[in-house]
């Protein structure tokens, strides 16, 4: 059975002190309703600003289930990149996972597919889980290009690496006109995508590797909506931004399981 994961993506938000207090709230709803992923319960993780990490991820030491992740990486191992994190120094703070390849950071800061695929192997080098980002803006799918759009990101983002690297990473479809909008893509619309991205994948590799990709879903998730995203067969949870911000509503989202 592939993995369920409910993540947040803090974005650029939370001093350190209101990053603690919400790791630590999650923390104890995860300690009430531990997480067993053979239930079909998912696992959390939370996409924290570089300052959080060490301490997040000494908030969640020892509870299973939960995982600290950072937004970003650079893509070269280390020196003179004044202001860069890389891989190396992300995995050393006990983070897990790490976001490549998000809509913001492909728009505000010009990330290429190529820097992309750079970032994604770096990562993995590194031992942390890529949860890869993909999506189509408003333009593109109103001209019904959506398919096409994410179909290349995969190809050059992705779909280079070997069936044992591909097997390690996570996807997240995000259609950029969901994010931070309100509005959400709809359950039918979310269940599509994901199942073209699951068969581009069994194209490109084979049915096993497709079936055991987890694929999140993100834009506008949130506690009243997510129940109904994740009832598809091919949503295996979330990526959520604004709603992660709240512990309840979180929480309420991990339960949606
Ligand atoms: C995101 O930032 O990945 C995201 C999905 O944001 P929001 O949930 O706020 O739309």
């Amino acid at each position: 059975m592939r993995k369920k994961i409910v993540a947040g993506n803090w974005k650029m938000n939370l001093r350190l002190e209101e990053g603690m207090k919400l790791s630590s709230e999650i923390v104890e709803f995860v300690k009430n309703n531990p997480l067993d992923s053979l239930a079909g319960k998912p696992e959390v993780v939370m996409f924290t600003p570089f300052v959080h990490l060490t301490s997040v991820a000494e908030v969640i030491a020892g509870v299973k289930g939960v995982a600290v992740g950072a937004q970003n990486c650079y893509t070269e191992e280390k020196g003179a990149f004044t202001g860069e994190v890389s891989a190396d120094m992300i995995e050393s703070t006990g983070a897990t996972h790490v976001l490549v390849g998000h809509s913001e950071r492909r728009s505000y800061f010009g990330e290429t597919d190529e820097v992309l695929a750079k970032k994604t192997e770096v990562a993995l080098k590194n031992r942390l889980t890529p949860v890869f980002c993909c999506g189509e803006v408003l333009d593109e799918r109103n001209a019904g290009k959506h398919f096409d759009v994410v179909k290349e990101q995969l190809h050059k983002g992705l779909f280079w690496l070997s069936e044992d690297e591909f097997s390690k990473i996570v996807i997240a479809y995000e259609p950029v006109w969901a994010i931070g909008t309100g509005v959400t893509a709809s359950p039918e619309q979310a269940q599509e995508m994901h199942a073209y991205i699951r068969q581009i994948i069994a194209e490109k590799y084979n049915a096993v590797t497709a079936d055991q990709t987890t694929i999140l879903y993100g834009g506008s998730c949130n506690a009243k909506n997510a129940a109904e995203l994740f009832a598809n067969n091919d949503v295996d949870g979330g990526l959520i931004g604004g709603a992660s911000l709240k512990a309840d509503d979180f929480c309420t989202i991990i339960k949606s399981f």
